[in-house]
């Protein structure tokens, strides 16, 4: 690849010479794509390298954790497959998984964590010595050494709620709904360093609980978009959505959720509630805006759901006037028509102006403050229509046409012959010549029914056969030298 770019710029360089100023503009398109192919190709190898590093930090924590339970989650995994539909580098960060950290968990759930805390512990410990010791050690994962460890498990300490890698300088955190799902959960952040390549892991001890209280489950808060729901386990790649329709999300650059946002609408205009009530409904319906349309910059061109949306903007120019922030920000549209920006509605509804009203009202018009729903429906996927196949059958079974229908098109049927690389035959035949034991010699000595024993064979000499054999086999050569000749 890379005289591949040294000649290129070459020919660039000869082609400059000729002083032609058509040429100009063709170089800045040819420097560009050139640009393109590398930043792909190294983003591809920024892939290897984390699959490699994983692989190496998973087993690790499996081996001093005893944990089977492993999971990465998060961006990663999504990327991984976002990265599979490209074919040239994407600014956007669509399949870009060199700026984003890992997310990992260790433990199945809190039981699973209680019972081998005290392991946990001291891994964690031992984590912390060897990012301290020096690089001349030589202790890595894949080539990646841990240059940084930091506990930001967050708890509450005296009534705040705080991270722990900051309580000796407090910097209180928001109490509400996220920090206490967070709680107490270990959560540590690693930063591991390749020659001038990072890799950044948040390392929790067990997953965040799925079950919430009541109020947040009654709005399946918990349903994120289906794109960030993919899991990687030691036994395959999950998906808490049906995982075919999510790769149609991937590719369709549209993410869905199933939260019930029309719900919490619907409750926050019809029940009657307290300023408490209401202002927990609206911090979960602006914490789901502001965290689930982090998706659209990344490539992403929509959010859909089988329920109702709000109907948001994005301000791109103007700074708001309720808060003086400067854009961009996330506006949402209000049924009394008027528009406000996220900000402005979580100040607005998180500050009661006195205790004697429950009322959360739009500064223009002072009507109930209640946000405009949309509907953005799921990007369909084609299925044929078995009751329309049989229809149209049973009309033309009646009308006696079918017969007359041409529908013979011929067509060539691709057949792929597929040259077995050792099948039993050369494989008994090869290894005759060259004098190794065949399968029935095993077979014999075994006094065992079945054909092949593979357990028995020497695996280097079989692989190292089957190498050789690999090169005649892809060139499908008809001029391959006859089996002898391997001696
Ligand atoms: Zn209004």
């Amino acid at each position: 690849m890379d005289t591949f770019y040294s000649d290129i710029n070459y020919l660039l360089e000869e082609v400059l010479k000729t002083n032609n100023p058509i040429n100009q503009e063709i170089i800045d398109r040819v420097q560009n794509q050139l640009d393109n192919m590398k930043r792909f190709s190294e983003s591809t190898n920024h892939y290897k390298e984390k699959f490699l590093f994983i692989t190496s930090f998973v087993k690790y924590i499996e081996k001093y954790c005893l944990s089977k339970h492993v999971k990465i989650y998060g961006s990663f995994i999504r990327q991984v497959f976002e990265k599979i539909f490209l074919d040239s580098y994407d600014l956007s960060g669509y399949g870009d998984s060199e700026n984003h950290d890992i997310d990992m968990c260790v433990f199945e759930d809190v039981k699973d964590y209680e019972t081998k805390k005290s392991i946990f512990t001291n891994m964690i410990k031992n984590l912390n010595y060897l990012s301290e010791l020096d690089k001349d050690f030589g202790i890595t994962f894949e080539g990646f050494y841990l240059i940084k460890t930091q506990d930001l498990t967050i708890i509450e300490e005296e009534d705040r709620v705080v991270s722990r890698h900051n309580s000796m300088y407090p910097h209180e955190l928001e109490k509400n709904d996220i920090t206490q799902k967070y709680l107490n959960i270990p959560h540590y952040n690693m930063i591991f360093k390749k020659d001038n390549k990072y890799i950044i892991i948040e390392l929790f001890a067990y997953p965040v609980n799925s079950i919430l209280d009541d109020t947040t489950n009654n709005y399946d808060m918990d349903n994120d978009l289906d794109v960030n729901k993919l899991v990687l386990t030691t036994e395959g790649i999950k998906s808490h959505y049906n995982f075919f329709s999510t790769i149609t999300s991937i590719i369709k650059r549209n993410a869905i959720t199933n939260v019930k946002l029309n719900k919490i609408v619907k409750d926050l205009k019809e029940q009657i509630l307290t300023f408490k009530e209401k202002n927990k409904l609206y911090n979960q319906l602006l914490q789901f805006i502001v965290y689930r349309t982090k998706i659209l910059s990344v490539g992403y061109k929509s959010i859909s759901s089988d329920f109702d949306l709000c109907d948001i903007e994005i301000e791109l120019n103007e700074k708001c006037d309720l808060t003086e922030s400067l854009p961009p920000y996330i506006k949402i549209n209000l049924e009394c028509k008027h528009c406000l920006s996220v900000m402005a509605i979580a100040g607005l509804t998180n500050i009661q102006t006195s205790e004697y009203t429950q009322m959360v009202s739009c500064p223009f018009c002072r009507e109930k403050l209640v946000p405009k729903l949309k509907k953005i429906e799921i990007i369909k996927i084609d299925i044929p229509d078995n009751n329309l196949i049989e229809t149209i059958n049973d009309e033309l079974n009646n009308k006696a046409e079918i017969n007359n229908i041409e529908n013979d098109e011929l067509i060539d049927i691709p057949r792929y012959q597929q040259n077995e690389i050792m099948s039993k035959d050369n494989f008994l035949q090869v290894s005759q010549q060259i004098g190794i034991k065949t399968v029935e010699d095993i077979n014999i000595n075994n006094n065992h029914e079945s054909s092949v024993q593979t357990e028995n064979y020497d695996y280097n000499e079989y692989n190292e056969l089957n190498d050789e054999y690999v090169e005649y086999v892809e060139y499908d050569d008809p001029d391959m030298p006859p089996l002898v000749e391997l001696n």
